[in-house]
């Protein structure tokens, strides 16, 4: 202890087990604290967010799992294939192409392995990992955190005393509830229908396993993540008023089925298709923080931001933030000092992170985005620095935020003079959100 004789039952206390949870834990044991983490589920368990960026690799490196998830069989990324709905235009963006990440290949991983893995290893470094306990509260004093915890087992209850509290509780939100932080994103108001497949064809070539993304003929997308050597991802993603055009009533379930049969280059691909697992459902995951850390409390992976998945970023952003929140606090521990001021450099960092993906994934729900993006021969020198970006490269060369700055010159000349071949309707039936037509300066493309 430094500096006062108050009794801490560990250094530090994380609350979550997905991967911004054990990358906090791991990196603050191998900053040579004391960690207890809390899991309210039993490993392994479900979850979606199975397609990796490049950038992946260096959190690997940082926690020592490199050689681990590189023999696990995950299937290879890398890159995406694009497509449009009639499979006709499209392109393909290349992880390889881009010069700013130490390792390009990345990989698209079935979460229940992917995540045991890294709690295993947030044990194996010593981490006191107690899974199927559900921490049910917590609160501050000047001089530390407490958390009452509740065991799924047994339903005991315990408290504990820590110096500070990394919360990784994602889409749930610990504290992004307790203390009314989130900031919701109505231009991503989007829903999610998804499932596991058997019989998806695979890519021809040397890059089978490729995530495949393909836009509807309206403001929908598709995702198709080789997860296994015999398991494929499908998901549709549309805003939320379309869904509720298009489903009419309908189940989720028949939803899908119908956004796969109306959609030609899908239909062909899922024609022998077996469906594996229950259809499941997710919304309302698209939002930020207006606080990222605070007086002993600091927030990573998904308990903070989350945007939509179409660039796949939720996986990596979770580790790289979880890496740094750990760094805070061995910062905080040397000076002895937790206050919501002291962290004021990582909050800007998380901030600035959400605001350079977020930019893409509003733009690519409107029409003009998406002309320039889908186009088959698109400048070769731009669409690197947007592919950078893509691979997880947020914090890219000023050279590279230079490109990314003419990307968006050009979709805004797209909406005024249609420089790109129009491929995408525009009409208010294609259900793009509306205020991203009106009042976002990012959606219009300035
Ligand atoms: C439809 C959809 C598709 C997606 N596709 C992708 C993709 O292709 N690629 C990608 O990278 N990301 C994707 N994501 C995002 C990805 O799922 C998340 O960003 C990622 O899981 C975040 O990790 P995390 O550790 O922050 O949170 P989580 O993985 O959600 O982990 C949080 C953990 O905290 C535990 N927990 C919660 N509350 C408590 C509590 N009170 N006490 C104890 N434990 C608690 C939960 O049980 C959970 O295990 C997708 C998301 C959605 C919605």
């Amino acid at each position: 202890m430094i500096g006062t004789d108050f009794q801490y039952d560990f250094d530090f206390a994380v609350v979550g087990g997905g991967p911004a949870g054990s990358s906090s834990a791991i990196s603050l044991r191998q900053h040579g604290h004391s960690v207890v983490l809390f899991e309210r589920e039993t490993f392994p368990r479900f979850h979606i967010g199975e397609s990796l960026l490049s950038t992946a690799n260096d959190a690997f490196a940082a926690l020592g799992v490199a050689k681990q998830i590189e023999s696990a069989g995950f299937p290879e990324k890398w890159g995406a294939r694009l497509y449009t709905h009639d499979g006709q235009s499209g392109r393909y963006v290349d992880f390889t192409n881009v010069r700013e990440v130490t390792k390009a290949q990345t990989y698209q991983v079935c979460r229940q392995e992917f995540d045991r893995i890294l709690l295993e290893r947030a044990r194996k470094v010593g981490v006191d990992v107690r899974e199927a306990c559900n921490v049910t509260g917590c609160e501050f004093t000047p001089d530390a955190a407490i958390l009452d915890v509740a065991s799924r087992v047994d339903g005991a209850t315990s408290r504990m005393q820590v110096r500070a509290l990394v919360d990784a509780t994602g889409r749930g939100g610990l504290l992004a509830r307790k203390f009314d932080l989130r900031t919701e994103e109505p231009r991503l108001a989007n829903i999610a229908i998804y499932s596991h497949y058997t019989n998806v064809p695979r890519l021809e070539g040397p890059r089978p396993d490729d995530i495949r993304l393909i836009a509807r003929n309206d403001a929908g997308w598709f995702w198709l993540i080789p997860i296994s050597k015999d398991l494929t991802s499908v998901g549709v993603v549309l805003p939320k008023d379309l869904y509720r055009r298009l489903a009419n009533g309908d189940s989720a379930e028949e939803a899908l089925n119908r956004t796969i049969s109306d959609t030609p280059i899908v239909a062909e691909l899922m024609r022998e298709a077996r469906r594996e697992w229950a259809v499941r459902v997710e919304k309302d995951f698209s939002y930020s923080a207006s606080a990222y850390a605070g007086d002993r409390w600091i927030l990573a992976g998904d308990a903070g931001s989350f945007l939509d998945p179409v660039f796949s970023t939720g996986v990596s952003i979770a580790m790289e933030s979880g890496i740094e929140a750990a760094a805070e606090l061995h910062r905080a521990f040397g000076r002895n000092d937790f206050s919501a001021s002291s962290f004021a450099a990582f909050s800007r960092r998380q901030r600035k992170r959400f605001e350079r993906f977020r930019r893409f994934v509003v733009g690519f729900y409107t029409p003009q985005f998406r002309d320039v993006f889908f186009s088959p021969e698109p400048p070769k020198l731009i669409f690197r620095s947007v592919t950078t970006v893509l691979a997880g490269k947020w914090n890219s060369s000023l050279w590279t935020r230079f490109l990314n700055e003419l990307f968006f010159g050009i979709i805004w000349i797209q909406k005024r003079l249609n420089i790109a071949r129009r491929v995408f309707r525009r009409d208010r039936d294609a259900g793009y959100p509306i205020e991203a037509r009106s009042k976002d300066p990012v959606a219009s493309g300035v």
